[in-house]
């Protein structure tokens, strides 16, 4: 179903302003092709590149963003010292068939008087919305920006991020964006860990000892799978795992529904496991799904 990118391997056009990048996808629309749409924020690695294979999947054009958002970063986190590679970047986007990429600079996401927050209640409270202020906020407003920026058909959001893919669906729904948001597997390197950008962060040790956490899910997911009920036990467990693996700052280890993210005392709906930790200074996320057994 999907028409040939226009660009392969050559260099992938990019755009820097929201009128530069609504001509563009104008055209696209006008004749009629179908829109996809990857907001990044760059360093991009193979989880990204998987989530442009998915959106060419379901459109005729895929275009990506590359914007790292101050919006979404606390005061003490690593905004400053966040990877950014943009001359990389566009060249790995070159090998998955990108058409287009956006790559706004702050002043032109948010010039001088900017004064919108767009904020979504229920699902981002608790979990990385109760250790990260401000966080969610910052990622809805942006991706507001960026969707009617683009004015896609499809965004696609990766699993890894389950609780921002769960905002944004919300968030489309409430607002009636017309953007259709799909969620992306996670994509794992072959030892486990879930690709991040932020992994860059970890020296060889610490490497290691954050292969606990991917672990310890894994295990949490088949326990529960086999039918374990005592729910706490498993996560209580988890814990202690983590623990003992050397992951000593577990900022949460949960057990949440997958469409509400309310915590599960019963296992009796397809559920997450979700956790987020800190080994050494790099804060890691990651969950994996949880189908209830059939008793
Ligand atoms: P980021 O650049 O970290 O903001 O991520 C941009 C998009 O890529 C988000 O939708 C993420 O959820 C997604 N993403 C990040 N890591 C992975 C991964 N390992 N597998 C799949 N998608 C990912």
């Amino acid at each position: 179903m999907t028409k040939k990118a226009e660009t392969d391997t050559t260099t992938v056009p990019q755009v820097e302003t929201v009128a530069a990048l609504r001509d563009r996808v104008a055209t696209w629309r006008n004749a009629g092709l179908r829109i996809g749409f990857v907001p990044t924020m760059g360093a991009l690695h193979q989880g990204h590149l998987s989530l442009v294979d998915y959106a060419r999947d379901h459109a005729d054009r895929v275009v990506v963003s590359i914007f790292v958002n101050p919006k979404q970063f606390g005061p003490s986190e690593d905004f400053d010292r966040y990877p950014r590679q943009l001359a990389e970047d566009r060249a790995k986007l070159a090998t998955v068939g990108t058409d287009l990429l956006y790559a706004p600079s702050v002043a032109e996401m948010y010039p001088e008087g900017f004064s919108t927050t767009v904020s979504v209640a229920g699902v981002t409270e608790g979990l990385c919305g109760a250790s990260r202020p401000g966080h969610f906020d910052g990622v809805a407003t942006v991706v507001t920006k960026l969707l009617l920026q683009a004015q896609a058909d499809v965004a696609v959001f990766g699993e890894k991020d389950y609780q921002q893919y769960l905002t944004l669906k919300r968030l489309v729904q409430d607002l009636d964006i017309p953007t259709r948001i799909l969620p992306g597997p996670t994509v794992r390197d072959a030892d486990g860990l879930a690709m991040s950008s932020r992994n860059a962060y970890l020296s060889a040790p610490e490497r290691e000892i954050a292969l606990a956490l991917p672990r310890t899910l894994t295990r949490m997911v088949e326990v529960l799978e086999a039918g374990q009920d005592d729910i706490d036990a498993v996560l209580r467990q988890g814990r202690a795992a983590l623990q003992e693996a050397g992951i000593t700052q577990v900022e949460y280890l949960e057990l949440r529904d997958a469409e509400t993210l309310r915590p599960v005392t019963r296992l009796t709906a397809p559920a997450r496991v979700l956790a987020a930790v800190r080994v050494g200074q790099t804060r890691l996320i990651d969950n994996m799904a949880v189908t209830p057994p059939r008793r």
